[in-house]
Formats: structure tokens, sequence, C-alpha cells
């Protein structure tokens, strides 16, 4: 007689939403979390004293409203606020760049910089809607499984006819979507190096490349289809930070009954007659249910927590060994003394462009330099810098007076060349990351009262992110949709019976979307009632 109808391991974002979906159609659910906290990478912790901060993943957008309404997080104390604006990049000591929200407002502030590029913007902007659109109605979809049964012939032929209900240039663009580069895809409406860079941005966040790498024109779409409060595309701020969104699921959880275990690390899913039927924790503990659901990354789960491998045919292991990890990220939080003062807008006391994304990363060639400098050193002395000082928004983050600020860095190899490890150079790099903010903003370094380093061991060590890799795997066109985590196995189900894949390294992929919890919860239920 099995203990739990489903064991979940892991209590981030996707575990959670899992749980409470697997648990209001009346299953027995418990969650099993590695860490002394749930949420996993969408997480808010004090990093020093008086200090808060979400410590990894930082900003809402993808959050599907779907699972929002179905879990009633509004009801469960989440509150999201937008951001003035979405993002500031300071060029250089005198110019910068803002992106405000609404198209009018944003031809207005591109057309100091580019009139030309300023007049293209609305026909970019329904072009990426109309994909954003598209990817919208795929997120929460189950994608076919190649080599499926009827009921995957039936969503190939469903999903076939939406997509020729498309009109032929929307299909042309998606397969440009999926193929090109973000910046060869930006060059069809803009010339301005610096109007490529500020949009190619978003193709190369999470994403451990060039903006001239192909493929990258995704990952910039996949930053664009989410909405904050019904405002498509819009960026917010969780109040409390990335942990009040995950404190909201996981007492909507607890209430619907899931009982979730902290301080558990699981070592390995119990593997009996080719099915799961528990999970066995580092304490040699073993704990029963008639099916197991899996948060972590794929290459975690198949490389690391099956015991016996044989139990997966080889050819899976072989292509699982090959699974892409590594987004090439590097976070920091830091407390702040005071605000940083641009010397392109002069200025301490609160203003919009401190409550925005501020993008260091100035044109298109700094973001390709940034990727080139990485695969060459490590890392670049020009690093790539998306800082966010959420106390701008939420005063419950720091002291009345004092901010916190997150730094995310893209481009840091997820792994360092001649058997050099992070734990020997992220001091540096964090240096370096530093020293970048005060090139544009001189008294940052000294407002720094204390920082957090996550190299991508750090990552790994910290939240199971393989490689350091923050969407469980790179979102490329072999690792997307029906091949995500692999073409056969895109229906959550894994090759190992009642073994289900619930986290980012299942469709639609990373960020805090809560889609992959819900996709997967629908499978289970599909098998098990
Ligand atoms: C630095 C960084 C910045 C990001 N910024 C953003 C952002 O601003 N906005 C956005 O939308 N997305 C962002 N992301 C991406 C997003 O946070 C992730 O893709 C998403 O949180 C993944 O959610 P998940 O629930 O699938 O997995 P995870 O959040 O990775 O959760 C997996 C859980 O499994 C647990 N676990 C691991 N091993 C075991 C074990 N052996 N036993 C038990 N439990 C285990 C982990 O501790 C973790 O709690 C960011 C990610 C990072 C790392």
């Amino acid at each position: 007689m099995s203990s739990y109808d489903i064991i979940i391991i892991g209590a981030g974002h996707n575990g959670l939403v899992c749980a409470c979906y697997l648990a209001d159609a009346g299953l027995k659910v418990k969650v099993i979390e590695r860490r002394d906290v749930v949420g996993g990478a969408a997480v808010t912790e004090e990093f020093h004293p008086g200090f808060r901060n979400s410590v990894a993943s930082y900003t809402v957008s993808l959050l599907n409203p779907k699972v929002i309404d179905d879990l009633k997080l509004y009801d469960n104390g989440l509150k999201i606020v937008e951001r003035p604006i979405a993002n500031f990049w300071p060029l250089d000591h005198k110019r910068y760049l803002k992106l405000p929200f609404g198209l009018e407002k944003v031809k207005r502030e591109f057309a100091r910089i580019s009139p030309r590029d300023a007049a293209n913007l609305e026909d970019f902007y329904d072009t990426l809607e109309v994909a954003a659109d598209a990817l919208r109605g795929l997120v929460l979809e189950t994608p076919p499984n190649v080599g499926g049964g009827l009921l995957d012939l039936w969503r190939a032929i469903k999903l076939g006819g939406r997509l020729n209900k498309l009109k032929l240039e929307n299909q042309r663009l998606l397969l440009d979507l999926f193929t090109l580069s973000a910046a060869e895809f930006l060059e069809r409406w803009f010339e301005n190096p610096e109007v490529i860079g500020a949009f190619s941005f978003d193709g190369i966040v999470g994403f451990y490349g060039s903006p001239h790498t192909p493929g990258t024109a995704y990952v910039l779409l996949h930053h664009a289809f989410g909405e904050v409060n019904g405002k498509k595309g819009m960026w917010g701020h969780a109040i409390g930070g990335m942990g009040a969104i995950t404190g909201a699921m996981a007492r909507v959880a607890e209430s619907r009954g899931v009982s979730i275990s902290l301080d558990a690390p699981v070592k390995q899913v119990v593997v009996e007659g080719g099915k799961a039927v528990g999970v066995e924790l580092e304490d040699g503990e073993i704990i029963r249910a008639r099916g197991i659901a899996a948060n972590v990354n794929p290459k975690l789960l198949f490389g690391r927590m099956i015991g016996d491998v044989a139990q997966l045919p080889p050819d899976f292991r072989r292509r699982m060994d090959v699974w892409k990890c590594g987004s090439g990220t590097f976070r920091m939080n830091v407390a702040l003394e005071e605000l940083p003062d641009f010397t392109c807008l002069p200025g301490k006391e609160l203003a919009e462009h401190h409550q925005a994304g501020i993008i260091i990363g100035p044109d298109v060639d700094y973001l390709d330099r940034a990727y080139r400098d990485a695969c060459d050193y490590g890392w670049s002395q020009n690093p790539i810098v998306e800082m966010l000082i959420p106390s701008t928004l939420d005063d419950t983050l720091a002291p009345p007076g004092k901010h916190v600020a997150s730094l995310f860095c893209q481009q840091f190899a997820p792994e360092l060349e001649g058997g050099r490890s992070w734990d020997d150079a992220r001091e540096e790099a964090a240096d370096r990351i530093i020293e970048t903010v005060n090139l544009y903003a001189p008294n940052f370094a000294e407002s720094v009262i204390a920082r957090q380093i996550m190299s991508p061991l750090d990552l790994e060590r910290t939240f199971g992110l393989v490689g350091g890799d923050i969407f469980h795997g790179a979102l490329t066109l072999n690792q997307m949709f029906s091949a995500r985590p692999m073409l056969g196995y895109a229906d959550y189900r894994t090759p190992i019976k009642g073994l289900y894949l619930c986290g980012a390294g299942a469709h639609p992929g990373g960020g805090v979307t809560g889609a992959p919890g819900h996709n997967a919860a629908r499978e289970i239920l599909r098998d098990i009632r």
C-alpha cells in the first residue's frame, strides 16, 4: 500500500504548482525539498543582516495568468507591482536610452538615437506580438510526442491545424524566430547598433552565446510572451521578492493537504520492476508513492538520481549525457548605502531609471564581445550586467534609506578552461562586475555594504542548477517543444513508468511560468486516476 499518490522531488515553483493541481484533484501529495526553504530559484533570502532579496530569479512577467487564477495567488497574499519603465541603458557618460511602456513613448525615446529605427518600431512590435501570441497558445499544451500513440497523433494534428490557420507570412515568421540569431532578426527593422543591442539583450539572457548565435531570436521571444496584471510584455516586481510567489504557492499547496518536507535531499528514485515506486533520501529513509514527479534538472534526475542506470534505454542515456546545460550566468546580490548616481543621468534621489532594469551592455558589439571573451578567458573585462534595485519599489527588503540590488550577469563560461575552478575565480569576477557598474555610476563601488556572489558553480551547488543553467537546459531548437527534454519524451513522462518531469527541463522551459508544473499535473492525472 503506497503512503502517497505522488511524491514531488523539489519544491521549486513548478513542483509546488504541480502539487497544488494534483492535490486539488484529490491526490495525496508529498513534496520533498533539499534546501531549508521552498521556492527553488524563485526565493527571497536575507543575504546580509537586514537586507533581503530575490537571490536568484528576480523579476516577474512569465508567470502564467491561468496558474495565478487557479491557485488564487492574489487571494493568498501575492502582490505584483509594475515597473514605471522597463529598462534603462547608460550608453556612455553623456547618453542613455530608456525603454518605457507604450509604443508612442518608446518611439519618442528611440527617435533621440535613430529616427529611422523609431519609425520601424510599430511594425517590429506588431510582428513580435503575433509570435508571442502563438507561443502563449502553446505554453499550457502538452507537445505532441514523436513516436507516441493516438493521443499524440491527435495533438500533432491539432497543432498542425493551428499553425495552418496562421497566415503563411506568420508561419515564416515563426520559422525565422526558431532558427535565426537575435541580431539577424532585428536587423530587418533596425540599423543602429545601440537599438539592436537593446532589443537583442533579451536574446542572450540565460543563453551562453552572442546575439549573432543562431537560435537567440527564439530566446528573445521567450522573454516576450509574459504579462503583468493583464498587461502584455510587461515586467514587474513581487512585493517581498520572488519568495512571495513561492510562499503563496506553498500556502495554497498546504491548504489543499500537500505535505512539504524541507532539509530532505533525495538521493535516488526507487525503481522496482521498471516502475518508480518511491524515493530514497540521503539519510536512507525510503518513502513510497504510486508515482514520482521530478522538479529537478533532467540531467540531475537521470544522471545522478537513478541508482540503476540500466533502467534507462542506452540511447536515452547517451542523449541525456549531451543535454546542453550552462546558461553562462553569474549572479550577485548587493546591499547598498545609496542609489547609483549615473554620469549620463545624474542624481542619487529615487528616479524612474532606478526602478528599471539597468543594463550595462550599450550596443550589439559589446554583447557579442562579452561572449567571445568568455570563450577565450572565462568572462569579459567588459561584462554584461543587468542591475535591478527592487527596494525602489518595495520597502520590505532593506532598512529605510538603504537598498538591495540584483546583479544578473551574462556570458560567464559555465566551466573555466585549464582546470580552473569558479571557486578560485569568483571574487575576481565579482570585482570586475562591480568595477563595470562603477564606470557608469562612480559612487557604486563605495556604496556596496555587502555582497553575495553566485558563480555558475555556486548556482549549481545552492539550487541544483546543473552548469548554473537558469532554465534547466538551453532553449535551443533541439531542446524545445517536442524535443524537451528529448524527442519521444515530451509529454512529461520518462522511460521509467510512473516517473514524470515537472520542472523547467520540460516544455515550455525555464522562467517562473508555472507552466511545466501545470502541464505535468494534467498528464499525471490522466495516468493515475
Ligand atoms: C540567477 C537566476 C536568475 C533568473 N531570473 C529570472 C527572472 O528574473 N524571471 C524569471 O521568470 N525567471 C528567471 N530565472 C529562471 C527561473 O528562476 C527558473 O527557470 C525557474 O525558477 C525554474 O523553476 P523550477 O521549479 O522548474 O526549478 P527550480 O527552481 O530549479 O527548483 C528545483 C528544486 O529542486 C530542488 N532539488 C534539487 N535537488 C534536489 C534533491 N536531491 N532533493 C530534493 N530537492 C532537490 C532544488 O533545491 C529546487 O528547490 C532565473 C534563474 C536564475 C538561476
